[in-house]
């Protein structure tokens, strides 16, 4: 349907551009650039080639139109044809801005079906979807555990380490923030979903983090905001559904060893200091300092 439209509308685009030639050459009458001998006849020529252009445009655009199909019945313009109705000047507006809403809803609705396609495809899943075809094993959901159990992990976990202090804090009845100080290194709150970390937010030793709203301010500091990006990409990179225990503390395990930020070297480097930030990654693996511009 809208092909031949767009032919249509193009063919009377292009007939109104020649039309709108003949009359600026009538305007312009005879010129210079006719030369002096036989300039009427030469002016006359021209004026039937415009002429010419016109009718073939016109042609054009008769045909265009007669492949469009009328469109059966009137449009239904649903409440919207009540705005017709309307008298005060200012609101008669709405109707365009209604048509101009339509069309983003229109473009919004197809751009959120190519998304939809794209992430369906996407093999980074976090939560195991409810329409999947083809689940693999029962739903093991590691946002759906108890807090019992999340409670014994996370002590599990704090008996592990002497110089890193565990508080488990639940300002929303049932999810953990998790407060994390780092000998006095650095602070960070992990908020889970069941024992699935949901969020990470990394401090400075003496800044706020004591607060729900502080969860959502960075760090001053930029130490602690690359350490922060680097925590999320952790969370992704430990992020396991079916052992939400061992990927929680795989994760504490890494983010431990951040306790070394200000005081050991680059691995590949060897320097404390690069552009005045420490090494502030640490690979997954082997959790060895890096700066960021010497980890790959
Ligand atoms: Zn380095």
């Amino acid at each position: 349907m809208t092909e031949p439209l767009h032919t249509a509308l193009s063919a009377i685009k292009e007939l109104r551009s020649s039309v709108g030639q003949i009359f600026e050459s009538l305007s312009g009458g005879v010129r210079a650039e006719h030369g002096v001998e036989g300039r009427d006849a030469k002016y006359l020529l021209e004026l039937q080639d415009l002429l010419n252009a016109v009718t073939m445009n016109l042609r054009d655009v008769e045909a265009a139109i007669n492949v469009l199909t009328p469109p059966a019945g009137p449009f239904n313009l649903g409440n919207s044809s009540f705005l017709s109705q309307e008298t005060t000047q200012d609101r008669q507006a709405l109707y365009s801005q209604l048509v101009n809403s339509y069309k983003w809803i229109d473009k919004i609705r197809e751009h959120s079906n190519l998304a939809a396609n794209l992430l369906s495809h996407n093999a980074l899943k976090r939560s195991y979807s409810t329409n999947s075809t083809k689940r693999r094993r029962p739903l093991t959901s590691s946002h759906n555990v108890l807090p019992q159990q999340v409670d014994q992990a996370l002590q599990a976990i704090d008996r592990n380490f002497n110089d890193m202090t565990l508080k488990i804090w639940r300002p929303f009845a049932t999810n953990v923030i998790l407060h994390i100080s780092l000998s006095r290194v650095l602070k960070a709150a992990i908020v889970f979903k069941g024992l699935m970390i949901e969020w990470v937010i990394v401090k400075g030793f003496e800044e706020a983090l004591d607060d729900v709203d502080d969860l959502w301010t960075e760090s001053r500091h930029k130490v602690f905001q690359q350490v922060r990006d680097h925590t999320h990409s952790a969370m992704l990179h430990f992020y396991s559904p079916t052992l939400p225990e061992l990927a929680v503390r795989s994760f504490m395990t890494w983010i431990h060893s951040y306790i070394t930020l200000f005081s050991d070297p680059c691995k590949k480097c060897g320097l404390h200091l690069h552009n005045s930030l420490p090494p502030t990654w640490r690979d997954f693996r082997t959790l060895e300092p890096f700066h960021v511009e010497c980890k790959h």
